[in-house]
């Protein structure tokens, strides 16, 4: 049974203290944002929307307090100093190359993240196995060009 069939799963609710720590107007541009991107990629966004809204605002944040769309799953040393770097700006390396979101904002109609691209000893296949794209023919640009250069390729373009 996975988490969210266990009628013991319960998710926190999304609140107005929480909606406040963000300005509408960057929450309403990364909701823009996520339900594009998902498209865009041939993603879902997550079947329990508060996964999804919590998300959305912890983007939103960080276009308030640094001006980019920091990935808000992550730890940070120095936020300002990553910010500047492109690895873990949404939508983050990882999901231009393997399609891979670890903090579950852009999955499959199950609510798991894609994990059939990922090197076989990244950890989200240890932890979710081998999840299959739904639309392999949308998504992993960044993927799709290393494989056609044959090189490594980073985000900002650097091999
Ligand atoms: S893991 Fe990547 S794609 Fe997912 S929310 Fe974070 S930055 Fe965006």
């Amino acid at each position: 049974m996975s988490e969210q069939d266990d009628p013991a799963f319960k998710l926190d609710e999304v609140t107005e203290e929480h909606r406040a720590q963000a300005s509408p107007q960057n929450t309403e541009k990364m909701w823009k944002y996520a339900r594009k991107f998902a498209e865009k990629s041939g993603t879902y966004l997550h079947p329990h929307e508060e996964i999804t809204e919590f998300l959305v605002i912890g983007l939103a944040k960080h276009m308030d307090d640094l001006g980019r769309p920091l990935c808000p799953c992550n730890f940070y040393e120095d936020k300002a100093a990553e910010a500047k770097k492109s690895t873990w700006i949404c939508a983050c390396e990882e999901m231009q190359k393997y399609k891979y979101c670890h903090c579950l904002l852009f999955v499959d109609k199950e609510g798991f993240p894609i994990t059939e691209y990922l090197p076989e000893d990244h950890e989200g296949r240890e932890i979710y196995g081998v999840v299959k794209d739904p639309f392999p023919d949308k998504g992993r640009a960044l993927g799709r060009l290393e494989e056609k250069q044959g090189r490594k390729i980073d985000k900002s373009g650097h091999a």
